[in-house]
Parts: structure tokens; C-alpha cells; sequence
């Protein structure tokens, strides 16, 4: 079973993405670029050089539903007619064209947000939605944990993989422990647990650091050979990653709670404090991170957390 990457510009800050091509029967495709010219420009030539078009795909799978990720999914099945889109059931929230403002607010609210702020990263996520079309429900296939994508010569065992988003899958080939990852695992940067409803209750927060460090430690039982993820280079040396993550989330952690004082701090305050130059985008992932790893901390009995109206407060034990 072949496994062809192919690199694809996008308009992010992240840079380009990585799409993987299963050059085998049934014809696959794990993620898509996003949304525009030059990445479905790339996109052609990549699949083209591999000796395939868009029109040969079959399957049209999606690590998790972000717009460098799933951009282009819709365009895909439909210049390739009878091709179906797979994606963990997880993904609503973070659905293509369908986030869930009223959800992300009281989020956002809750985390200590102030409302000039808010309305800001609602007109940033607008911009970033034009990146990729929306779906239905009833157009996706669930991806199972555990279940198998088959192919002529071999399987892909889907691995679900929660944490950078609730439903990220990573897809492990067993014969050579070979893995894509998505966003889970990147090369030069620890990927961002980002701020998500809890997909079994929509009112909480989804516990992302917590699920992501179980993620990582799951992926590290396959003792994975090599991991394709969805920015940069290959990575031959998880266990060396897998170490490195972990140190830097536990550095994080330690510097988190390091700034709370005695009167208690938002997510969002931890988050200026954390990170004071930030632009729009920015500012949203990074009270992502500060509410990740307060939310870790406090389930781990190491901060105290309670509510004064609707925002939550974290303080010293
Ligand atoms: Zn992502
Ligand atoms: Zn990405």
C-alpha cells in the first residue's frame, strides 16, 4: 500500500499541509488543503505526478475538520461523483461551516473573554470559514475507533485521537507501524488544544489536554516507526517527540499555575499574561492553551476553580 504525501499551500500561519494519498484500491485521499486556487492548483499537480486525478478518488477522509484539513472535501467528492467523505463524529462544532457560535460564546464568556474580544474572534472565524464548504450531516461517514479502512493490499486501523480537536482521528498501517496523524502530532510544534464544546455536552468544555495526552500515549503503544503529520516533516523519532511533549506540556503547566496570585485569574487574563503580543487568531488559540492547561491543573487537584457570574476563576490552592 502506497503512501504519498503531498504538500499544499494554505493562507495560514501554520503554513502548508500535508494531504496523503492511498495510491491503492479503493483510490484515497486523508485530508485536502484548504479551500483555494493554489492548494487545489497543488493538489492536482500532486495527484497527477502519483499517475492519478480527483476524479479517480474513491474515499475522502478527514483527520479532524479544520479548513487547512477539510477545505476542499466538498469540491473532491464532487468532481469524483461516487467518492464518500469520512469524518469521527466527534467533528460537530468544529464541522465545516457549521461552528457553533452560541456554543463557542458561552465558552468564551465562561473562560473570561471580554465581549469586544469575542465579537473579533467571531469576525476572524468568518474569515477562515470561506476556506472550505459546508456539509450536511447525512453527506459523512462515520469514522469508528478502531474499525479498519481497507484497501487491496492492506488496512488502515483508525485510531481515534482527541485532544487538538475532539474528534481528530490518526490512521496507523500495523505491518510497518507506520502512522498519519493529522494535527496531533507535529514535527517543531506542540499542537494546540483548542478551546471545543464538549461533544458529549455541548455546555462543557471539552477536557482537550487531558484527552490529548492520553491520545499520545495511545499513539506510543503502537511504537510507531514513523508518523506523517499534518504540517512539516516526517517524524522518526516519536518516543523522543512523545518525551518532549510531555516535558513541555508539564514546563507549561508549571508556568500556568506560576501566574495565577492569590485574587484568581480567568483563562483569559492567564492568556495575556502568557502570551501579551498577540494578534486576533492568536488570541483565541491562546486562551485555548491557558484554558487547556488550567482545566488539566484542576482536574489534577493542583488549582482551585470557582464561578463569579458567568466567568470561571482559577486560584492557587
Ligand atoms: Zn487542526
Ligand atoms: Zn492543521
Amino acid at each position: 500500500m502506497r503512501i504519498i504525501p503531498i504538500s499544499l499551500p494554505t493562507p495560514f500561519y501554520i503554513g502548508p499541509v500535508n494531504v496523503y494519498l492511498i495510491a491503492e484500491d479503493p483510490i484515497t485521499i486523508i485530508d485536502t488543503g484548504p479551500k483555494t486556487k493554489d492548494a487545489i492548483n497543488a493538489l492536482r499537480d500532486g495527484l497527477r505526478a502519483a499517475g492519478f486525478r480527483g476524479s479517480d478518488l474513491r474515499r475522502i477522509v478527514l483527520t479532524h475538520a479544520h479548513e487547512d484539513h477539510c477545505g476542499l472535501a466538498r469540491s473532491l467528492r464532487d468532481e469524483a461523483k461516487d467518492a464518500e467523505v469520512f469524518v469521527h463524529e466527534w467533528e460537530t462544532g468544529h464541522r465545516v461551516g457549521r461552528l457553533e457560535y452560541a456554543e463557542h460564546r458561552q465558552l468564551l464568556v465562561r473562560a473570561g473573554v471580554p465581549d469586544d474580544e469575542i465579537e473579533g474572534m467571531r469576525r476572524m472565524y468568518e474569515g477562515v470559514r470561506m476556506y472550505a464548504d459546508s456539509f450536511d450531516d447525512h453527506e459523512y461517514n462515520p469514522l469508528w475507533d478502531n474499525a479498519e479502512l481497507e484497501f487491496a493490499t492492506g488496512t488502515l486501523r483508525i485510531v481515534h485521537t482527541p485532544g487538538h480537536t475532539p474528534g481528530s482521528c490518526s490512521f496507523v498501517r500495523e505491518a510497518d507501524r507506520t502512522i498519519i496523524a493529522g494535527d496531533c502530532v507535529l514535527k517543531r510544534v506542540t499542537p494546540n488544544p483548542v478551546l471545543s464544546p464538549d461533544p458529549l455536552d455541548s455546555s462543557k468544555r471539552f477536557p482537550s489536554l487531558a484527552e490529548y495526552l492520553v491520545s499520545l500515549a495511545r499513539l506510543r503503544s503502537f511504537a510507531p516507526t514513523l508518523v506523517h503529520g499534518g504540517h512539516g516533516d516526517v517524524v522518526h523519532d516519536y518516543e523522543e517527540l512523545f518525551h518532549r511533549y510531555v516535558r513541555a506540556i508539564h514546563e507549561r503547566q508549571s508556568q500556568v499555575i506560576g501566574l495565577l496570585s492569590n485574587q484568581g485569574a480567568s483563562a483569559w487574563e492567564i492568556s495575556r499574561l502568557m502570551f501579551p503580543q498577540t494578534d486576533d487568531v492568536h488570541r483565541f488559540l491562546a486562551v485555548s492553551e491557558a484554558a487547556a492547561h488550567l482545566d488539566l491543573a484542576h482536574s489534577e487537584g493542583k488549582i482551585a476553580l470557582e464561578l463569579a457570574g458567568e466567568r470561571e476563576i482559577y486560584r492557587p490552592n
